[in-house]
This record gives structure tokens, sequence and C-alpha cells, in this order.
């Protein structure tokens, strides 16, 4: 069973929605307002938020990032506009998909379950130990040895999604579609520089590589040095 929040202010959508997926056997929580929403999400525990962007006290967008700024938690963001500029706006501010109103419950359903599809176990199930880095999705923090680790959002979420898939490489263009929110990036050199720095984090080097491994020609892969 996973845990749905849904922030939406019309109470006929809200319950509406909170209906089917519960009937879809989701666990579902519904708030009416933006700020309950964000302090909900700091609590954790969420495995998908709905998010009506059109909030009396609070707009949308910047719910979402304040949710963003405390929480990994996947987003869906649910817009009366289909306006493509604004659905390239929240997607960089960290939505993982959209929905345009009216939408179905059965149309959400099916982006929920493509988004738990994504995420893997992996978020899901507190703390993840790889060697002796442990990384709490939850709480946006990893330690090394115990020891907490300075990293920016984009290198946590760099290290978090490698951590999703330990031992399987993933190759730039898909970092960049995963983690930038860029799927048509071009050859920058952000992924890389990205890589580097987390690389250097971790206390490693691309000469003495321990837990990111480069596959040359293909991506980059996070491994247990200690197993
Ligand atoms: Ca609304």
């Amino acid at each position: 069973m996973s845990s749905i929040l849904i922030v939406e202010d019309e109470f006929a959508i809200r319950n509406a929605l909170a209906e089917f997926l519960a009937a879809a056997g989701h666990a579902v929580e519904a708030l009416s307002s933006g700020m309950e929403g964000v302090q909900r999400a700091v609590q954790g525990g969420l495995d998908v938020v709905v998010l009506d962007l059109g909030l009396p006290d609070v707009d949308g967008s910047e719910v979402l990032k304040m949710i963003r700024a405390v929480s990994a938690v996947p987003v869906i963001v649910a817009t009366a506009r289909d306006d493509e500029a604004e659905i390239v706006r929240i997607l960089k501010d960290g939505a993982d998909d959209y929905v345009v109103k009216p939408f179905s419950g059965a149309q959400l359903q099916a982006r929920i379950e493509a988004i738990l599809r994504r995420a893997g176990s992996a978020e899901m199930a507190g703390p993840i130990t790889i060697g002796q880095l442990e990384i709490d999705v939850d709480r946006r923090t990893a330690e090394m040895n115990g020891a907490p680790l300075d990293l920016t959002r984009k290198e946590f979420d760099l290290l978090a999604f490698l951590a999703g898939q330990v031992g399987v490489v993933a190759s730039k263009r898909q970092l960049l579609a995963e983690v930038w929110r860029q799927p048509y990036g071009g050859a920058d050199k952000t992924v890389d520089v990205h890589l580097s720095v987390l690389r250097r984090k971790l206390g490693e080097t691309a000469a003495e590589p321990r837990y990111l491994r480069t596959v040359h020609g293909v991506g980059v892969k996070l491994v247990d040095p200690t197993s």
C-alpha cells in the first residue's frame, strides 16, 4: 500500500480523488491548503504528493519549492492551464509529473503507478546503506562512516538516484532526465562536473574510485566497495 497526499482546495475534487485512490488500495490523506501540505511533507513517510497549483493560501508552485527544500517525495502537479511554459517551469522546479484539469481518477492513478515503479523500493524503506555510506532519502541526508556529507541538492539527488539502483549503470542522458529533468539535455558538462564534486566529497578520486565507478562510454554506477 502506498501513502498518497492530495493537496487540493476544491472539496468536490479532493473528495472524489481521495475516494478513487483509496478504492485503488492506497492510503490517502487529503488537505486543503498549501501550508498544511508542506507541514505534512516535512513529516515524511509519503510515497507521492498530488499538488493542485491553484491554492488559496500559497501558490502551488511555491508550495512545490518548499516541499522540494525538505523532501524528495515525488510530486504530481495538477494544473488548470494547459500552458507549456508553465509545465516546463514546474518540472524544472522539481515536479515529477503533471495532470491538466479536468483529469480522471484513472489517469491520476496511472501516473501514480508509473512514478511508484520508477521510484522502486529504495525510497520507501528508510535509509539505504551501501558499505560505509548511508543515505536517508526522506530526510535528504547522507553520511560516510557516520560523518554527515555536505551535499548540494543536485549532488544529493544524483547520489540518491544511483543508490536506488546499486550496481546498475546509469547513462549521462538518463541522469540528465532523472536528476536534472532535462530529457533532451545536450552534451554539456553538468553531469561530469557534479560527479567529480560528488566523488571528492565521498573521499575518492577518478583514478582510485571506490563507490562511484565510471563505465567508459556507458555511464556511471554506485557500488559497495566493501562487499
Ligand atoms: Ca484549486
